[in-house]
């Protein structure tokens, strides 16, 4: 008989997770249902990725790395993060196994017990487990009408336990995109307070109409800030690897030395196939290539964002638009109020509603509750045309044909 500790306890599996694993279980057993819970791209990687890691098996790169990763490939990384004027240097770039790690390491070796860490209310639920697993405590913050944090509100949640700030831009599930001036003022409250800043960019090459704007990268406009902040990013995403897993911390050279430390004990290099396969990837000589590929993806995830928006402001229930659809900058989620279908009908709450989505009219969504808000349900748009038209017409024929009660 185990007793577990108060850790294991607390933490949940992830819900997102559990949900899409069963969602997906369903139309692998033959459901007609339609997917829009996929946290990770349904396009392929790039080829020369493929090839490259191909290539690091046939030359039998089995062996471990450093813990921080490939010396090369932390140069390339480092050169890569000058498109948003980040200037590191490799012996500031510590590679992990996916953006959770490098996260999680993180954290670990900014938190001690009782540090409290402020993030977005609406925000991805791994970060609250990943402090609370620290001994930490996650302090909401409130957000504007645009899903974003503001000093004002910021200012309501210091206290002399306040450690650190997590800005996640483009957002997870709002697709929220700070402005220069937002990060500024964000960056100058961080340096009143002498506050560290985590600042996970997983969806950086995710930016529809501007580009991408790194906080470290304000040290001119505020000085101090890029010493307080760590830089995180990943391959999952923007690169199509998810089950990869390769994750970065771009931060001052005492972070990623306290973070070598970590890493050694408790998960030691991101697989080497992999950081062989980035590497090559991250060359000059590819990087016109490398662009070309984002560009494309981005593109095609605009369309389908259109597309989905479009649609889903079409559908009425009951007289009334069955949904409030708010346009995202970046990322690939619809961030959705379906308070009006919270009735007798749907049920009380997000997940009444998923589960009744999902059996009653095949498709899966992601319950705002998730994320820190009820009212809310999450869209994923990595998926393709033909099943936002589907999913769309099933939503339709549903929420006209539904009867109330
Ligand atoms: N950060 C955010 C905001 C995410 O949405 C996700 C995955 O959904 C991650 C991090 C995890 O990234 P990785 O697959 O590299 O661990």
């Amino acid at each position: 008989m185990f007793t577990f500790s108060r850790r294991a306890e607390i933490i949940k599996p992830s819900a997102t997770l559990t949900f899409n694993a069963y969602a997906s279980s369903l139309k692998k057993a033959g459901r007609d249902i339609v997917l829009f819970t996929a946290g990770q791209p349904d396009y392929d990687p790039p080829r020369l990725l493929l090839e490259a890691a191909k290539h690091a098996i046939d030359h039998e790169k089995h062996s471990y790395t450093a813990v921080l990763g490939d010396k090369t490939l932390r140069e390339r990384i480092a050169s890569y993060l000058t498109k948003y004027n980040l200037t590191y240097k490799e012996s500031e770039i510590a590679v992990s196994s996916g953006v959770k790690l490098a996260l999680a390491n993180t954290f670990l070796v900014l938190i001690d017990h009782g540090d409290e860490v402020i993030y977005p209310r609406i925000a991805w639920g791994t970060y609250i487990d990943m402090i609370t697993l620290c001994g930490g405590k996650a302090v909401a913050c409130e957000l504007n009408e645009q899903f974003k944090m503001t000093p004002q509100e910021m200012r309501k949640t210091i206290t002399p336990r306040t450690k650190a700030i997590i800005i996640n831009s483009p957002s997870n599930p709002t697709g929220a995109v700070y402005t220069k001036h937002e990060l500024i003022e964000i960056a100058k409250l961080a340096v009143e307070y002498n506050l560290s800043v985590v600042s996970d960019e997983i969806y950086s090459e995710t930016v529809y109409g501007h580009g991408h704007i790194s906080i470290a990268s304000l040290e001119e406009e505020v000085p101090g800030i890029r010493d307080m902040t760590c830089t995180i990013n990943g391959a999952s995403k923007s690169l199509a690897i998810p089950g990869w897993r390769l994750g970065y911390t771009a931060a001052p050279e005492n972070v990623i030395q306290k973070l070598d430390a970590i890493q050694g004990a408790d998960a030691s290099n991101a697989p080497s196939i992999v950081q062989f396969g980035l590497s090559e990837v991250l060359k000059d000589e590819h990087k016109v290539a490398l662009e070309a590929y984002f560009e494309e993806k981005r593109q095609l995830l605009q369309s389908r964002r259109d597309m989905l928006v479009a649609g889903l402001q079409e559908i009425e229930y009951e007289g009334k638009p069955a949904f409030d659809v708010s346009i995202p900058e970046g990322a690939f989620y619809l961030w959705v109020n379906s308070a009006h279908l919270k009735n007798p009908r749907y049920g009380a709450t997000s997940i009444d509603i998923r589960d009744r989505l999902l059996n009653e009219a095949g498709i899966a969504v992601t319950e705002g509750s998730a994320f820190g808000d009820d009212d809310y349900v999450r869209f994923s748009f990595a998926t393709d045309q033909k099943d936002i038209e589907k999913g769309l017409q099933k939503l339709k024929t549903y929420l006209n044909t539904a009867v109330s009660v």
